[in-house]
């Protein structure tokens, strides 16, 4: 009989479960909401990226609806041969008009976007200057393109600089990179500083604004509109598939670029393109985005009031600044003990550990949202106050 050659990794998944890290994937029995049914269990929702509220919103479905009766379910090819719908177009066209661009590419998602630019515009000659908490998908793309990485310091910008300047008279293109917010910690980049340093040294300048597309700047236009830098970041990655409520990424820039990418970039060459559903529910929720910003706002006020209970109730939530509140405990087994009691207390919060995020820094993950309502918040608080106690978390 032949010797499973897989069976390492039921060993690893066996060490997964001695050290509390094995993790099973809860199922969501609807739709995403603010209170979701998640394992048999309807629960206060603090784990999903729904910030708006838009994933099951009614102008969206309706749209998704609409269009899979008039383009179909798929679109039969990548975008390159012959999937390229005119409805495609008319998103592209209005994400660079909403961020005040030349013009934008959509990718299949904000991953795919990341990978796939960094690794089409650089080469094995160049250089890419890197937050060390950047997104996997950025790392990934900065592998892919072989260029030399160098990491400096989470939102460092000393040693970015002695990164940069280090370089210079070196040969090959620079890229400095950062997430514009952090998606495990919730702050928000140096983006100001780290423009100036680019300017300075010759860098292209590319910013994630996976965790920020919807949820800072004016309508949501993300860090460059929050900190005035219009004109100055080369690259701006966004995702359709948190705030927007639906699935995908895109990339911002000049005309060039984007059509550069057209022709170089693998995922949008090599995978096939959004069905139409898709990309009408985006369009629906680029339309309340600029008709509706009270959601915004009040995802905001939903953020400003949990942070400050959450710090009357002493816990440690870092440096967050954004509607991504972390809530560290120590190690990772911690972390998944604290998040699974919480969930048979009616509250899901992700438990995140090591590799995710550095030893002794593990935590749960809360995100709220703009359809939260006040009771459904205090009744998270209580929750989280009173297992945190019985586990003497607090
Ligand atoms: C979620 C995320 C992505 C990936 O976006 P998807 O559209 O879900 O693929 C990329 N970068 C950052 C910083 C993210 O948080």
């Amino acid at each position: 009989m032949r010797i499973d050659p897989l069976a390492y990794l039921g060993e690893q998944l066996n060490e997964f479960r001695a050290n509390g890290t094995y993790q099973r994937l809860r199922e969501l029995q609807g739709p995403c909401e603010p209170v979701s049914k998640y394992d048999g269990k309807e629960v206060i929702n603090l784990a999903s990226n729904n910030y708006l509220g838009l994933a099951n919103h009614p102008k969206l479905k309706e749209a998704a609806i609409a269009a899979i009766g008039k383009f179909g379910a798929g679109t039969g090819a990548v975008r390159t041969i012959s999937g390229t719908l005119d409805m495609h177009m008319e998103l592209e066209r209005r994400i660079a008009a909403f961020k005040h661009v030349e013009a934008c590419v959509v990718f299949q998602s904000g991953f795919t976007a990341n990978a796939g630019t960094v690794s089409a515009v650089l080469g094995k000659e160049d250089h890419i200057i890197s937050d060390e908490l950047n997104h996997a998908s950025i790392i990934d793309g900065c592998r892919l393109s072989r260029a030399k990485i160098h990491v400096f310091p989470h939102a460092d910008v000393a040693v970015a600089e002695e990164k940069l300047a280090a370089l210079v008279g070196v040969p090959g293109r620079k890229l400095l990179i950062t997430d514009g917010v952090f998606s495990m910690d919730g702050d928000i980049g140096p983006l100001p500083a780290l423009c100036a340093l680019a300017e300075k040294y010759g860098a292209i300048m590319m910013v994630d604004d996976a965790h920020s597309s919807g949820v800072l700047g004016r309508n949501g236009r993300g860090t460059v509109d929050h900190f005035g830098l219009h004109g100055r970041v080369d690259i701006q990655v966004g995702t359709l598939s948190k705030a927007v409520g639906v699935l995908g990424g895109y990339v911002c820039g000049t005309k060039d670029f984007i059509e550069y990418l057209y022709h170089r970039a693998r995922p949008f060459l090599f995978s096939t393109s959004h069905p139409p559903a898709v990309t009408a529910a985006c369009l629906a929720a680029f339309d309340l985005l600029e008709s509706e910003p009270e959601r915004i706002e009040a995802l905001w006020a939903n953020t400003r009031y949990f942070k400050e209970e959450l710090a009357k109730l002493g816990f440690d939530t870092g440096r967050s600044e954004t509607p991504i509140t972390p809530i560290f405990v120590g190690e990772a087994a911690a972390a998944h003990a604290f998040s699974k009691a919480l969930f048979e207390e009616g509250l899901f919060a992700t438990g995140i550990g090591f590799p995710t995020v550095p030893q002794g820094k593990a935590r749960i993950r809360t995100i709220v949202t703009a359809t939260h309502t006040r009771e459904q918040l205090d009744r998270a608080l209580e929750i989280l106050a009173r297992v945190a106690r019985r586990m003497e978390l607090l």
